[in-house]
């Protein structure tokens, strides 16, 4: 079976976890602390672990004075987090329609959505790319939005030779199982605000003000005070440990994901029917592989054909203003994302794969598109 996505762990990880275990200290501590030192060198500016990317999304939205009544702009087209997130910090997630070669934000679409409660706007870096980010930028600035970006696809991906993460107004990042590295489950917020570091690092240990120092030395306060709404969303020293290790396999993973993108679009490019994403993948690590197939009538016939011979496919993902929570009739029309959801599906990527497995998925899918 080629698996559409899975984890790569080695004894590295093992040995992290079982130095952990040894030491009988599994909460919030030392190699939660070393992760966010690893991280901020790698961005450049200072990044806070969290219980996953979810959290993260959350802990960023809240942390820029997000509550109830806000309105924030995001895709249709992402994962029911991004929506959850925004649903959770008391706002409205605002779907917005995608811009076709990217499937990412379509900031021309949004302004039409723009209310007197509109407080920020959330890109959501599909498969790893990210799209017209500096007109984004601009749009915010106009209108006096915050950004929190979904970089949960995009770890260690470049825009114009800037890494993500490191130029942006806050930014998250998700370590789930499958992601471009791992921690198990995690996440983290990227930001050179200090106010929202700050707001941040109390909030994810239930409001409880100035315990981050206390932890990171494996102690915590007693005689504390809290004064805001938090969350038990802090990360372990368990999933910290197998980050670490993660982290230094970055460059090996990254380069894998890119070989075999570089494949898939070399081998299916050529194909009338099939529409690869447009990446530069020299810049985009990819976290998913995903095709549009012109005139797909009959996507669930594809995924069980490809199946049927050993190949696992995904769909990413069903857009959030069909969900039952967030349907909602004063949703305007979503005319790019309706129309080419039909037509989507996703091919196996991971760091296992072979190139070989590679074009045996592009035969497959030509196949049955010709
Ligand atoms: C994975 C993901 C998240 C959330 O991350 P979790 O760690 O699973 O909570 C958010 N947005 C997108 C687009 C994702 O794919």
């Amino acid at each position: 079976m080629i698996r559409l996505s899975k984890s790569k762990i080695t004894e590295a990880e093992k040995k992290a976890v079982m130095d952990v275990l040894d030491k009988e200290y599994l909460g919030m501590g030392q190699e939660v602390f070393r992760f966010e030192q690893k991280l901020s060198e790698f961005f450049g500016i200072p990044a806070l672990c969290v219980a996953n990317g979810t959290a993260a999304l959350q802990l960023a939205c809240q942390a820029v004075g997000i509550k109830s009544g806000d309105e924030v702009l995001v895709p249709s087209l992402t994962y029911v987090a991004s929506f959850q997130a925004i649903s959770a910090s008391g706002a409205k997630p605002v779907a917005c329609d995608i811009v076709e070669d990217t499937l990412t934000l379509d900031w021309k679409d949004a302004e039409k959505r723009i209310t007197k409660n509109t407080k920020a706007i959330m890109p959501v870096h599909y498969a790893g790319g990210i799209g017209d980010i500096n007109g984004i930028y601009k749009f915010a600035k106009k209108y006096g939005l915050r950004v929190v970006e979904d970089a949960a696809h995009a770890f260690g991906s470049y825009h114009n030779g800037v890494l993500v993460g490191s130029f942006g107004d806050i930014t998250c990042f998700s370590f789930d199982g499958i992601k471009n590295i791992t921690s198990g489950e995690g996440g983290c917020v990227v930001t050179k605000d200090n106010l929202a570091l700050d707001k941040i690092r109390d909030a994810r240990l239930l409001g409880v003000e100035n315990d981050t120092v206390k932890r990171y030395l494996s102690e915590r306060s007693w005689d504390f005070d809290v004064s805001n709404q938090g969350w038990r969303y802090h990360m372990s020293n368990i999933m910290a440990a197998i980050g670490i290790e993660q982290l230094k396999k970055f460059q090996e993973f990254k380069d894998k994901r890119q070989l075999l993108a570089r494949r898939y679009d070399k081998l299916l490019m050529i194909n009338k029917s099939i529409n690869c994403l447009k990446h530069n993948y020299d810049d985009v690590v990819p976290h998913i592989y995903v095709v549009k197939i012109k005139g797909l009538k009959d996507r669930e016939k594809l995924k069980k054909v490809m199946l049927d011979q050993g190949i696992q496919t995904g769909v990413h993902w069903k857009p959030n203003h069909l969900l039952s929570m967030y349907r909602s009739s004063d949703v305007l029309p979503l005319p790019v994302t309706d129309s080419i959801y039909p037509t989507l599906i996703t091919l196996p990527l991971h760091v296992d794969m072979t190139e070989k497995e590679v074009d045996f998925v592009c035969e497959k899918l030509i196949n049955f598109v010709k």
